[in-house]
Order: structure tokens, then C-alpha cells, then sequence
């Protein structure tokens, strides 16, 4: 018998394919209020978002399309600022396809499953990870919110987990874990799948 810990974002939720148009989206709503009212009154926030965003005319409003311009500039700071206070932004995260038959999996093999994820600091990002789990998996789900993953490690322990950093942690401490890849195919290596 495993206990099984499985994270939520790159695993169970969409976190990646939702933060763009996320994110596009306020820099469109910003672009719109700008345009609305005279420079000297906008808020200090409006200047950051346009700024970060590149827009010098606002008629042509170019928003990053990579996650990854995202996380390697000083976006980074914004789109955290965006999300970590909008609890709806996770609340309905789209579930990740390849993910729909691994809770049935674990649980059909008769293991104990806890959802495992870190939060942002700010308390509206737990709020919507819990009213998504709520919505999606029902009220059996019971949810876990660390940043230190590798504490529930023991050897019947199982962290599915898509960030190579958290299964490398998981298992220095004397877990098992699998990297995430979006299939159920890399589970017989711990027994699940036969
Ligand atoms: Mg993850």
C-alpha cells in the first residue's frame, strides 16, 4: 500500500495553458481603462502594467504569448501580483487531459491519495486550489498546502509530482516519486499500472 501525493499545477490543472490568456486578458482590461482616461490620473499600477507589457501605443497592445518570457523577465512579478490575489484564477483551471485516469488509478489500486501543492503566499491562491478540488474531484479529496513536498517522504510514500526538483527532493529524503509526463504509461516502475 503507497500513500500518494499528487500535485495540482502541470499535473492535475492546466496552470500553464491558462496563465497567457489570463494574463493577456488584464493587459487588454488595463489598455482599455488607459485609453479611457487622461495619463496623469492613472494609477500607479496601470503605468507598471503597461510598462511591463511594452505598450507604447495603446492601440497595439502586445502581450507576452510565452510562458516562459514570462518566467525569465520582470513579468514574473506581475503576473504573480495578478494571480496570487484572484482566487477564480485558479477555481477554474482547466483539468490537464492526459491527467483524467491517474486519481482512478491510484485509487483503484486501493491507495490513499492527497493532493499536494504550493500555494502562493497570498491566502486567495489556497482558497481557489481548495474550491477546485471541491468542483472537481468532490468532497473526498483532501488537499495538503506545502512548499516542502519532500516532508511527507517515507518509503510508502509516492509524490507525482511534474517539477523534476520536487521528485529529486522527494526521494533524497526516502519517497518514492515519478516525474509527470502526461501519461499513465510511467507507473510500473512503482507497481500501479501492471
Ligand atoms: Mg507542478
Amino acid at each position: 500500500m503507497l500513500t500518494v501525493y499528487i500535485d495540482m499545477d502541470g499535473v492535475l490543472c492546466d496552470f500553464r495553458g491558462s496563465l497567457v490568456p489570463y494574463i493577456n486578458a488584464r493587459v487588454r482590461e488595463t489598455a482599455t481603462y488607459a485609453r479611457a482616461h487622461d495619463p496623469v490620473d492613472w494609477p500607479d499600477d496601470v503605468k507598471r502594467i503597461l510598462k511591463w507589457a511594452g505598450c507604447k501605443d495603446l492601440d497595439l497592445v502586445v502581450p507576452p504569448t510565452e510562458y516562459e518570457q514570462l518566467d525569465n523577465s520582470a513579468g514574473r512579478e506581475m503576473y504573480m501580483r495578478f494571480i496570487e490575489r484572484d482566487s477564480l484564477f485558479w477555481a477554474v483551471l482547466e483539468p490537464l487531459k492526459g491527467s483524467s485516469g491517474l486519481i482512478s488509478m491510484v485509487t483503484a489500486a486501493g491507495n490513499p491519495y492527497y493532493l499536494l501543492t504550493s500555494p502562493l503566499p497570498h491566502k486567495a491562491c489556497e482558497d481557489g486550489k481548495r474550491a477546485w478540488a471541491l468542483q472537481r474531484l468532490g468532497l473526498a479529496a483532501p488537499i495538503i498546502m506545502d512548499r516542502e513536498k519532500w516532508r511527507y517522504a517515507h518509503p510508502n510514500a509516492l509524490l507525482i509530482d511534474d517539477d523534476p526538483g520536487q521528485c529529486e527532493q522527494f526521494r533524497d529524503h526516502g519517497g518514492l516519486a515519478v516525474q509527470w509526463e502526461g501519461t499513465l504509461d510511467n507507473f510500473r516502475e512503482v507497481g500501479l499500472l501492471i
